[in-house]
């Protein structure tokens, strides 16, 4: 993994940002801006969502810039 990946995790999940892989397609701050807003420092709050919303929205990431793995 690349030093510039992100991760950000809840209770349940944490989720990968590799921004190499992003094509800025605003996909997921359409689908949930509370949590992943880019014009925000950090730009993915998991407080601000539930795991069922944010685990929807990183699985319709188009690039594949956004995963997830349920913690264990
Ligand atoms: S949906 Fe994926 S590709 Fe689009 S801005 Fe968000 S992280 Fe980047």
């Amino acid at each position: 993994m690349s030093s510039l990946n992100k991760k950000y995790s809840n209770n349940d999940i944490t989720v990968f940002w590799q921004p190499e892989k992003c094509i800025h397609s605003a996909k997921c701050a359409r689908s949930l801006i509370q949590v992943f807003n880019p014009r925000r420092r950090p730009w993915v709050v998991m407080e601000n969502g539930s795991t069922e919303d944010i685990v929807q929205t990183v699985q319709n990431c188009p690039s594949g810039a956004l995963s997830f793995e349920y913690k264990s």
